[in-house]
């Protein structure tokens, strides 16, 4: 059986200014002994607090991530961001993919599969999200949906060190309401048989699979036990250093 170390990372989302500072090194502060030991912690702040949060976190093993970044190394794209220019500020991954991406920008699987190839370019690890719209689950077409997600938004090339898949059922997402443990334990079953049809049992029994949506101190146990749950993509309970480590300690 491979073994997976958890990653529990934190999504800012558009939060964060300078004062943010005092939270996240409380993070750092926390981040020692048995957590370290066993568990990866990630804060993927706005893009702007990258350099400073990376600078923070030294040598404390908590990693600092990007929410996005363009298909492109550098070229004339108002307001984007290369991958290339969040391994300069310090960064070591980027979530491509959020469902507030695809909704608010009309990203593509096709347009993930191209920033998921610039993150690779540029050395980051990606953290790919899919996951169903409340109607698609209800017409009983999640898994299927999701299969697609995969087959779309990610390259050949992938492997269990420059990949991380989030699952993001939309519906739970800032919303408190998550699936059942069976349905989350299904969802990520169906994920990792996935993932082993197309890479192989080594890297796609190696690949971490988060779970993502309305995870807080109070669920994060009986979520982080499911089968084929690696960890957890945290949105609202990320912006607090208790909650936060609250729900890393929970694994
Ligand atoms: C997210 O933004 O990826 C997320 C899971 O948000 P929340 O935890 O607030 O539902």
């Amino acid at each position: 059986m491979t073994t997976r170390r958890p990653l529990i990372a934190g999504n800012w989302k558009m939060h964060g200014l300078k004062p943010s500072l005092q939270e996240f090194d409380r993070m750092v502060a926390a981040y020692d002994g048995d957590l370290r030991a066993r568990t990866d912690l990630m804060i993927c702040p706005p893009a702007t607090l990258i350099a400073t949060l990376a600078a923070a976190a030294g040598s404390s093993g908590v990693a600092v991530g990007g929410q996005d970044c363009h298909a492109n190394a550098q070229g004339a794209h108002t307001g984007d961001i290369a991958a290339e220019m969040i391994l300069d500020a310090g960064g070591s991954a980027v979530i491509l993919g959020h469902s507030e991406r695809r909704t608010d920008h009309g990203e593509t699987d096709a347009a993930v599969r191209a920033k998921t190839l610039a993150a690779w370019r540029a050395g980051l690890v990606a953290v790919v999200c899919v996951g169903e719209h409340r109607q698609q689950r209800e017409e009983g077409v999640a898994l299927d949906l999701v299969r697609v997600q995969l087959a779309g938004s990610i390259p050949d090339g992938a492997t269990a060190e420059n990949l991380v898949i989030a699952y993001e059922p939309v519906w739970a997402i800032g919303t408190g309401l998550t699936p059942s443990v069976d349905d989350i334990a299904e969802m990520h079953g169906a994920i990792r048989a996935a993932l082993v049809a197309r890479f192989g049992e080594g890297v796609g029994g190696g690949i971490r699979i988060l779970y993502g949506g309305s995870v807080k101190p109070a669920n994060a146990a009986e979520i982080l036990a499911v089968a084929d749950v690696d960890g957890a993509l945290v949105g609202g309970a990320s912006l607090k250093a208790g909650d936060f480590i609250a729900i890393a300690s929970a694994y």
